[in-house]
C-alpha cells in the first residue's frame, strides 16, 4: 500500500487546513521535551512567528537513562493544546505505548512514532487504528524497507495519513550523533507517494550544522522539516546541543524558504 506502484501521485494529508506532500513545504518545529508551559508557549509564539506551521514537543520522552528527565505526560500535552489555542499551530507529540494512543490522541494533531518504536509492531497498528496523523520516525539501525514495511503495518490497518521522518542513523561516525541519510530521503519519495519529512536536528546533534543539512533535505526534494528549537538551548532539559536559537531558527526558515522557491 505504501508503494508507488499501488499509487503513482503524492499522497497529500489534510491535517486540519494544513497540507502535507505535494508541492507544499512544511515545517514542525519546537522544543525537544515540554519542560514547562512558560517555556512551551514561549517556543510556540517564536516558531509561529517564523513561519513554522506545526509545534513539536515531547511530554512523554523515551531517554537512554531512566534518571534523564522523563516528561510532563498528561500535563504536558495539556500545555500543548493550550499552545495550539493561542497560536493555531498543529501539534506534533510523540506516543511511546499502545496505553496512551487515546490520551495523546485527544490532544495531538499528529501522533509521532519515535525511533526507538520504528518496529514496536503492536503499537504501529493501534495507531493504525486510531485513524490519526502519524508521523513514522526511522529506527536508527532501520534499513528503507524495514521502514517502508513499518509504513505497511498503518496503512493495512486502514490509516493512510502516514509521513515518513528521516532522522538518521548509527554508523561509524562519532562526530555527529546520528548520520543523516538524505539519501534515504530521496529514495522513499521515489518508492513511496507518502510525504517526507527531514529532522537534521536528530540527525545530526549538532546546532551549527542544522541549518546547512535543512537546506540541503529541501533543495533533494523533502516535504518538510522537524527542527528542535528552544527559547534557552543552554538551559534545556533534553538536546540543547542540538537546538537553535530563536536568532538562528528565524534565519533557517529565510535560507529555507528561499530554496523552497527555487525547487
Ligand atoms: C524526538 O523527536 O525528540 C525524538 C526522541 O526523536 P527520535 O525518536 O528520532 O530519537
Ligand atoms: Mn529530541
Amino acid at each position: 500500500l505504501v508503494s508507488r506502484e499501488v499509487k503513482s501521485e503524492d499522497t497529500v494529508i489534510n491535517i486540519g487546513g494544513v497540507l502535507v506532500g505535494g508541492t507544499n513545504l512544511v515545517v514542525m518545529a519546537g522544543p525537544c521535551a515540554v519542560e514547562s508551559r512558560e517555556q512551551l508557549l514561549e517556543s510556540a509564539k517564536i516558531v509561529k512567528e517564523a513561519g513554522a506551521q506545526f509545534l513539536r514537543g515531547g511530554a512523554y520522552k523515551p531517554r537512554t537513562s531512566p534518571y534523564s528527565f522523563q516528561g510532563l505526560e498528561e500535563k504536558g500535552l495539556e500545555m500543548l493544546a493550550e499552545a495550539r489555542e493561542v497560536t493555531g499551530l498543529k501539534i506534533v507529540t510523540e506516543v511511546v505505548d499502545i496505553q496512551s494512543v487515546s490520551v495523546v490522541s485527544a490532544y495531538a494533531d499528529v501522533l509521532q512514532i519515535g525511533a526507538r518504536n520504528m518496529q514496536n509492531f503492536q503499537l504501529l497498528k493501534a495507531v493504525g487504528k486510531s485513524g490519526m496523523p502519524v508521523l513514522l520516525k526511522r529506527g536508527m539501525a532501520a534499513t528503507i524497507n524495514e521502514w517502508l514495511h513499518a509504513a505497511e503495518y498503518i496503512l493495512s490497518e486502514g490509516n493512510f495519513n502516514v509521513m515518513f521522518c528521516e532522522r538518521g542513523i548509527r554508523t561509524f561516525e562519532d562526530y555527529t550523533r546520528n548520520t543523516l541519510d538524505l539519501s534515504a530521503a530521496a529514495a522513499l519519495k521515489d518508492l513511496s507517494h507518502l510525504p517526507v519529512i527531514v529532522d537534521p536536528s536528530h540527525g545530526t546533534g549538532v546546532w551549527k550544522l542544522v541549518k546547512p543539512m535543512a537546506k540541503a533535505a529541501v533543495a533533494g526534494g523533502a516535504d518538510g522539516l522537524m527542527i528542535e528549537v528552544h527559547p534557552n538551548p543552554a538551559e534545556a532539559l533534553s538536546d540543547g546541543s542540538q537546538s537553535l536559537t530563536p536568532v538562528n531558527f528565524q534565519a533557517l526558515m529565510n535560507e529555507v524558504g528561499s530554496i523552497a522557491a527555487a525547487v
